[in-house]
């Protein structure tokens, strides 16, 4: 198969060997990069199963200090066992690289929907927002933060089932009313609490939660500018407008998410009473033309 300019990198292995399993896997395509890794697709030669192969360069975890994060990343991920949860099978390194064998979500994420479609349904959204909590209701229930959901972290399968991944900035909350002081990393949809290093918890995934929620619905994120600092002051001030169009129940929720004191932010599993996700039932399926077109049902 000819491969994108991207994928020209030598220390990557076309037979990739676990030697802990003894399992081999073929590389395939290419998927994806992030800011440390890179994804093929990969294959499991005795079985054929395929998998996602997130591939960290070794080089790159030295060079810029991430070598506690991977570990935090793997150890939290790998006991994660959840529907809405990209599963994680198993990892293994040699000297260049660490490989961390991923479920694949060959429908990509809801960021390249976002891209290709740009505001959806709220049919679509209630039915992509239900999943999401169920998976962060998992994972807090689990006492574990996310800390970096966004669009390029809700991965979709074939099915077009909502899948969380990359734990890259996820922490564990060690004990009740443990606030977190730090952070090594930049979330996307950043909550108040901490750019104004108060300490922050499980609540910067809701803050998070009703960013994804208003883009879906809007087209574009509540707090986008030109400029970050730009941004983060409107964040700070929490500037936003809800558009005359969005429905009360809509509106509703998104309002309760994005408030600037935490504590006013529903708790994960409050969220599944909000008449959004109660008006009509949640559809348990969408079609694969969702990914380029608005369903008719809507
Ligand atoms: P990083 O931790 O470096 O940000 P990501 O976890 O975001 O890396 O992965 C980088 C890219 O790899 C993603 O943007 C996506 O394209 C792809 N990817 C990651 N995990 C999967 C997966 N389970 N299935 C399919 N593609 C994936």
């Amino acid at each position: 198969m000819a491969e994108k300019p991207e994928d020209i990198n030598t220390d990557i292995p076309y037979c990739l060997y676990d030697s802990n399993l003894r399992r081999t896997y073929k590389r395939l395509r290419f998927f994806g990069k992030g800011g440390f890794a890179k994804c093929y697709e990969i294959m499991d030669v005795e079985t054929d199963d395929v998998f996602a192969g997130k591939i960290v360069s070794k080089k790159l975890i030295i060079k810029h200090q991430q070598k506690e994060k991977t570990a935090q990343e793997i150890t939290i991920h790998r006991d994660l066992d959840h529907p809405n949860i990209v599963k994680f099978h198993s990892y293994f390194e040699d000297v260049q690289n660490i490989y961390i064998v991923l479920e694949l979500c060959k429908k990509r994420s809801l960021m390249e929907l976002h891209k290709r479609r740009g505001c959806i349904t709220e049919y679509e959204c209630r039915y992509y927002i239900y999943q999401i909590v169920q998976g962060v209701k998992y994972l807090h229930d689990k006492h574990i933060i996310h800390r970096d959901l966004k669009l390029g972290n809700l991965f979709l399968d074939d099915m077009l089932h909502v899948k969380i991944g990359d734990f890259g900035l996820a922490t564990l909350i060690a004990y009740e009313g443990e606030r977190k002081k730090t952070m090594c990393g930049t979330p996307n949809y950043i909550a108040p609490e901490i750019l104004n290093k108060q300490g922050h918890s499980f609540e910067v995934d809701i803050w998070s939660i009703g960013c994804v929620m208003y883009t879906l619905l809007v087209g574009q994120p509540p707090f986008e500018t030109k400029s970050l600092r730009n941004t983060y002051s409107r964040i700070k001030k929490c500037e936003y407008r809800v558009p005359s169009y969005m429905r009360k129940p809509a509106a509703d929720m998104v309002m309760a998410m994005l408030q600037p004191d935490p504590s006013c932010r529903p708790a994960i599993g409050q969220l599944l009473n909000y008449e959004f996700l109660k008006v009509s039932r949640v559809p348990t399926f969408l079609p694969i033309s969702c990914l380029t077109m608005a369903p008719r049902i809507a």
